[in-house]
């Protein structure tokens, strides 16, 4: 790739159409569009797997339109042959032939955001345990500006750094994980914002965090905070933004070449206490694997399967046979093993 030769290209057109409504108050608009971006849509499986696809070919085209032809050929070999371990209903292991590491690649950031969440989970339980917190999920959004991917990124970053120095979050936050949200709004403009699983010390008025992040934007006061009930399901929820930082799928030639500009931007990162608590703990790739990774990785063909106890089988499959077979999974009823051709 050559991406020091890459300018960093401010694109202010969004070819999309937009959905005609009226138009509401900016405030009800962006607090909708914070609700919108955190309960997210319950999708099958092969669904995923089929935009997970349809994702991998837009920047595999938009690649070869910047002439960036390794990047295209990195994209377009990652998981694009499958070796696919399973009884026909349950699948006890993918492994690809290659894996690009491309950060924008929806199948690598899915191994990173499980990273994440192996890494993540048992040290969060801890650090609550430890100091008596709990966990809330909390959305802090900013003005729309014209300005760049990257001027966006450090503004949102910028301020959160600020309001961590400010004696009311100390007093009610200990530490916790961001991650990063970039999508467009319909104007082309960027709207960054930051997810943030903060562990609280103690119940505050949202009305006073509202003032204090005004303090520190200058100019934004639309937050959203929830608390977290079930911890795994919301880091989950939070690290799935490791995997799509973008929308990519509305992204043009000129979006990816200003994301090639951008070197190393960061995703996600933890703050305050927790970053102190979490320094002592690097896994290794063994620890960072869930106990069913571990489990799976020693199953080979002929093995029963940990579900079901079938046999397992090795199949092999394109990448544009996965969603296939995922749909062949969900519409088989339970108890009837099929045994696919291949
Ligand atoms: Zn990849
Ligand atoms: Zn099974």
């Amino acid at each position: 790739m050559n991406q020091s030769t890459l300018s960093t290209v401010l694109t202010t057109s969004d070819h999309l159409p937009v959905a005609s409504q009226s138009k509401p108050s900016p405030q009800t608009y962006l607090d909708k569009r914070v609700t919108k971006s955190q309960r997210g849509t319950k999708r099958t499986r092969s669904q995923r797997a089929r935009e997970r696809l349809q994702t991998k070919e837009h920047l595999v085209g938009l690649a070869r339109e910047l002439h960036e032809g390794e990047l295209a050929d990195k994209l377009d070999r990652c998981h694009s042959r499958l070796s696919v371990l399973t009884c026909g209903r349950h699948i006890a292991r993918i492994i690809p032939n290659f894996t690009c590491e491309f950060r924008l690649c929806p199948d690598c950031g899915r191994r990173r955001s499980r990273k994440l969440q192996t890494k993540y989970l048992p040290l969060m339980k801890a650090f609550m345990l430890h100091n008596k917190v709990t966990p809330v999920h909390l959305v802090l959004t900013q003005t729309h500006r014209k300005e760049s991917r990257k001027e966006s990124v450090a503004r949102v970053r910028n301020s959160f750094t600020k309001l961590t120095r400010r004696s009311f979050w100390k007093q009610y936050f200990k530490g916790g994980t961001w991650s990063l949200e970039s999508a467009k709004d319909k104007n082309g403009l960027h709207h960054t914002h930051l997810h943030i699983i903060g562990f609280r010390r103690k119940f505050f008025d949202i009305e006073l965090l509202r003032d204090e992040w005004l303090a520190v934007t200058g100019d934004s006061h639309v937050l959203h905070l929830k608390p977290i009930l079930d911890l795994a399901a919301g880091l989950q929820e939070v690290v799935k933004y490791v995997s799509k930082p973008l929308d990519i799928r509305r992204f043009g030639a000129a979006d990816l070449k200003e994301f090639l500009g951008l070197k190393n931007m960061r995703m996600f990162g933890t703050f305050g206490e927790f970053r102190d608590f979490c320094k002592g703990f690097e896994p290794s790739d063994d620890d960072a694997m869930s106990e069913l990774e571990s489990l799976s990785r020693d199953l080979v063909e002929g093995c029963a399967c940990p579900q079901c106890n079938a046999p397992l089988f090795d199949l092999r499959l394109s990448k544009s046979e996965l969603p296939q077979f995922y749909e062949q999974i969900e519409s088989s009823p339970p108890g009837k093993v099929r045994r696919s051709s291949h």
